[in-house]
C-alpha cells in the first residue's frame, strides 16, 4: 500500500538541503576530478601510464571507504555528524592540493602534499557519500511513493554539481599554464566549504524525520568515546595517514589495491553465503545481485574513462578552439552531467509513454551496456585515421558522451533499485557495498586501461626535449636506434619496444 504523509504536498524542504549539500559536494569532486590527469601529466610530469594508473588507484579508493564511513555511521556518528566531518576532510584535502599546485616543484615535498591531499579526498569522500544518499530515503515514510522521485531530484543535484564543476575548475586551472592548477583545486575546496555550510545552517531544522524529529542523530547504544572530538580528529587522522599510504605502496606496484579488491569482494561473499538464516531463494537474489554487480564494473571501466583516457583525447586530438574561445580539454568532463540533466525528463516520459511495453529491468541494463559501446563504436569513426598530430573534431566526443548518457540513464538507477528489492532485509546495506564495490574495481580498470593510451602530442615534445624525433618512428616510417630506444624506455613514453 501507498503511503504519503498527509502535510506533504511535493517533497519536504530537507531534500533541497540535501540537494545543495550534494551539488557543491559533487562539483568539488568532479571539478578537481577534470582536472587531476592533466595536472599530473602537464605539471607533475608523471608519465601517462603512471598517471593513469594512479588516477584509478584513487578513483576505486574513492569507492571503497564508503563501505568503512557507512559502517562507522551506522554504529558511532549517525549520518549527519559524518556528512559534516566527510565535508571538512574533502575540503582539507582539496586545500592540501591547492598548496601542492602552488608549489609542485618542490620534489619530494611536493609528492608528498599531492598523495595526502588525494588521501584526504579519499578518506573524506568515505564518510559523505554514503550518508547523504541514506539521509533522501529517511525524510520519507517507509513506502512513500514520492521516495524514487526524491532520489530522481537528488541525481539532478548531482549532476548539477558535476556540470558546473568542471566547467569552473577547467577554465580556472586548466589554461596551458601550469601554475593555474592550483586555482581549480581551491575553487573545489570552496565549494565542498559552500556544501558544509549548507548543512551546518539547515540540517537540524529541516533535514528530519516526516514527524518531524531529527535524523541521522548518533545512535544511542554509541560508546561516549566515540563523540570526543579529540578522538574523532585522531581516528581521522589515523584513517587518512593510512590512506595516503595506501597510495605510496600502491604507486610502487599498482596491484595492491586490486588484491585489496578482491580481498573485499570474497569477504562480503563468505558473510552472505556463510549466513544459515538465509534460505535458498534469498542465496539466489543474492547471486543474481553479484552477477549484476559483474557486468556493471564492465560499464563503469569504459563509461568512468571519462576523467582518464578520453581527458587526454580532448587535450591531445581534439580540435577545441571555437573561434571566440578555446575550451579546456577539461572542460569537457562536464557533458555527462549536461547530457543527465537535459535527458532524464525525457527518458522518465519514454518509460511512461511505454506503460506495459517498458523494457523489464536486465533488458534496460543490456541496452544500457549497448548504448556504451555505441558511443566508442562512434569515436572509433573519427578517430580512425587519426595520428599524434592530428586533431579531430569535438563532435566525436561530444556525440559519444551523449550517447554514453543514455546508457547511464537507462542502467543506473535500474541497478540500485534491483539491489534495493533483491537483497534479504538483514544484507541490505552490505549489498549496498557490493554496488560500491563494483564501482572502485571498474575504476581500478579505468587507470588499467588508460595506461594502454598510445603516446602523443606530449611525448613528442618530451622526445624532441631529448633529442629524438619521435613522429617518424610512431608512423613506423623510421626504425629507432639501440640507443634511441633506452632514452624512450627512460622517459618513459610507452611504445611497443619489439
Ligand atoms: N555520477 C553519479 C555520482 O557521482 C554516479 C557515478 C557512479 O555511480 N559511478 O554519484
Amino acid at each position: 500500500e501507498e503511503i504519503q504523509s498527509p502535510a506533504a504536498k511535493g517533497h519536504p524542504k530537507g531534500l533541497y538541503v540535501l540537494f545543495a549539500t550534494e551539488m557543491w559536494e559533487r562539483f568539488n569532486y568532479y571539478g578537481m576530478r577534470a582536472v587531476l590527469i592533466l595536472f599530473m601529466t602537464k605539471a607533475l610530469m608523471f608519465d601517462k601510464v603512471f598517471a593513469s594508473n594512479l588516477y584509478g588507484s584513487y578513483t576505486s579508493l574513492v569507492y571503497l571507504t564508503p563501505l568503512i564511513g557507512g559502517y562507522i555511521a551506522d554504529r558511532y556518528w549517525g549520518n549527519k555528524r559524518s556528512i559534516i566531518v566527510g565535508g571538512l576532510v574533502m575540503a582539507l584535502g582539496e586545500f592540501v592540493l591547492f598548496f601542492c599546485a602552488s608549489n609542485y616543484n618542490a620534489g619530494g615535498l611536493s609528492t608528498l602534499l599531492f598523495f595526502s591531499g588525494l588521501g584526504l579526498m579519499i578518506a573524506g569522500n568515505g564518510f559523505f557519500k554514503p550518508n547523504i544518499s541514506s539521509l533522501v530515503g529517511q525524510l520519507y515514510p517507509k513506502g512513500d511513493r514520492r521516495t524514487d522521485a526524491a532520489y530522481t531530484i537528488f541525481y539532478m543535484g548531482i549532476n548539477v554539481g558535476g556540470a558546473i564543476g568542471p566547467i569552473v575548475c577547467g577554465f580556472l586551472g586548466d589554461t596551458g599554464n601550469v601554475f593555474d592548477f592550483k586555482w581549480a583545486f581551491l575553487a573545489g575546496g570552496i565549494a565542498m566549504l559552500l556544501g558544509v555550510i549548507v548543512q551546518l545552517i539547515f540540517q537540524t531544522k529541516y533535514v528530519v524525520t516526516p514527524e518531524g524529529k531529527p535524523l541521522g542523530l548518533v545512535p544511542k547504544d554509541a560508546p561516549k568515546a566515540m563523540s570526543n572530538p579529540v578522538l574523532i580528529i585522531l581516528g581521522l587522522a589515523a584513517f587518512a595517514t593510512l590512506m595516503i599510504g595506501m597510495l605510496y605502496v600502491e604507486a610502487k606496484v599498482f596491484s595492491f589495491i586490486t588484491y585489496l579488491l578482491l580481498a573485499s569482494v570474497l569477504f562480503i561473499a563468505f558473510i552472505i553465503f556463510s549466513d544459515k538464516t538465509l534460505n535458498k531463494i534469498e542465496k539466489e537474489r543474492v547471486i543474481v545481485i553479484f552477477i549484476v554487480a559483474f557486468f556493471v564494473i564492465f560499464f563503469w571501466s569504459a563509461f568512468e574513462q571519462a576523467g582518464a583516457s578520453l581527458t587526454f583525447f580532448a587535450e591531445e586530438q581534439t580540435q577545441r578552439d571555437l573561434g571566440f574561445v578555446n575550451i579546456p580539454a577539461s572542460v569537457f568532463a562536464s557533458l555527462n552531467s549536461i547530457f543527465v540533466v537535459s535527458f532524464a525528463p525525457i527518458f522518465a516520459w519514454l518509460w511512461i509513454k511505454l506503460g506495459k511495453k517498458e523494457p523489464s529491468s536486465p533488458t534496460k541494463m543490456a541496452i544500457g551496456l549497448f548504448l556504451l559501446a555505441l558511443g566508442y563504436l562512434w569515436i572509433a569513426f573519427g578517430v580512425k585515421d587519426v595520428s599524434a598530430s592530428v586533431k579531430v573534431s569535438m563532435m566525436w566526443l561530444v556525440g559519444m558522451y551523449a550517447l554514453h548518457t543514455c546508457g547511464e540513464l537507462c542502467l543506473s538507477p535500474i541497478g540500485l533499485s534491483l539491489v534495493n528489492k533483491l537483497a534479504p532485509l538483514k544484507f541490505a546495506s552490505l549489498l549496498m557495498a557490493v554496488w560500491f564495490l563494483a564501482n572502485a574495481v571498474a575504476n581500478k580498470f579505468v587507470g588499467i586501461l588508460s595506461a594502454l593510451y598510445p603516446p602523443g602530442i606530449a611525448e613528442v615534445k618530451k622526445a624532441a626535449d631529448a633529442g629524438i624525433n619521435l613522429q617518424p618512428i610512431l608512423t613506423k616510417q623510421v626504425t629507432p636506434t639501440a640507443e634511441e630506444l633506452t632514452k624512450l624506455k627512460d622517459l618513459k613514453i610507452p611504445f611497443e619496444y619489439q
